[in-house]
This record gives structure tokens, sequence and C-alpha cells, in this order.
């Protein structure tokens, strides 16, 4: 079955190659983005990006600024998408579940719980 492209957000670099090759090793296709702005500007470049996977604190724009951006477009009004960041506050979970994000997981990162919450939101 056709998974789609996930696109990994991270304005760290070990952040992106850690994120990029857990799903590489679970068969997902990823492209990756170094600040919210750089996202944004592949998400319409690249038709078929089914998930988005994304740091909050980046320079240029951030994951929330990012995410309320994305969910403005209609088209992207269902797109699957997880937050991964090292702020761990429940205002911080809450700000990202109020701009539209799915999921919210503390980094470091659990390969488990990243490739388990991918799964469910693929259906
Ligand atoms: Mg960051």
């Amino acid at each position: 079955m056709e998974k789609g492209i996930l696109l990994v957000v991270d304005d760290s670099e070990m952040a992106r190659n850690f994120h990029t090759n857990i799903l590489l090793a679970h068969g997902f296709r990823v492209i990756t983005a170094e600040d919210g702005a750089d996202a944004l500007e592949k998400m319409y470049q690249h038709e078929s990006i089914g998930m988005i996977i994304t740091d909050i604190n980046m320079p240029n724009m951030d994951g929330y600024t990012f995410i309320e951006k994305i969910r403005e477009d209609d088209a992207f009004e269902e797109l699957p998408i997880i937050i991964v960041s090292t702020e761990d506050e429940a205002k911080d979970k809450q700000h990202g579940f109020d701009v539209g994000a799915n999921v919210y997981i503390v980094k470091p990162t659990e390969p488990e719980e990243l490739v388990e919450n991918i799964r469910l939101l693929l259906g």
C-alpha cells in the first residue's frame, strides 16, 4: 500500500537524521525541512505528503505557527500532524493541540512510540 511521504521538520540536523532513520527503517518515505518556513514551502512542492512530524522550537517559523498555517488551508484540514518537542509542560501540549496537532511526543523520542502513533494516524 502507498504510505505517502512523511515530512520531518526540525532545525537540529541530529534530530532530523534520528527521526528520518527510524521512519526509513519502517519502510516510510521521508523528506525533511529545517524550519517552519522551509516546511511550508515543501508542503506545496510535494503533493503526496501524507503526514507531518514537526519540532516546535525553530528559527524563522516555529512549529506552532507552521501548524496554524497548514490548518488554514482546507486541503490540509485532515492531514495528520505529530509534534515532537523537548517542551514537556501541559501548556505546551495544549498549545500544540489548540493549533491543530493530533499527537504530541516529548523528546527524546522513543522509536516505538513514534511508529505506533504514525500507524494509528494512518489508520
Ligand atoms: Mg528545535
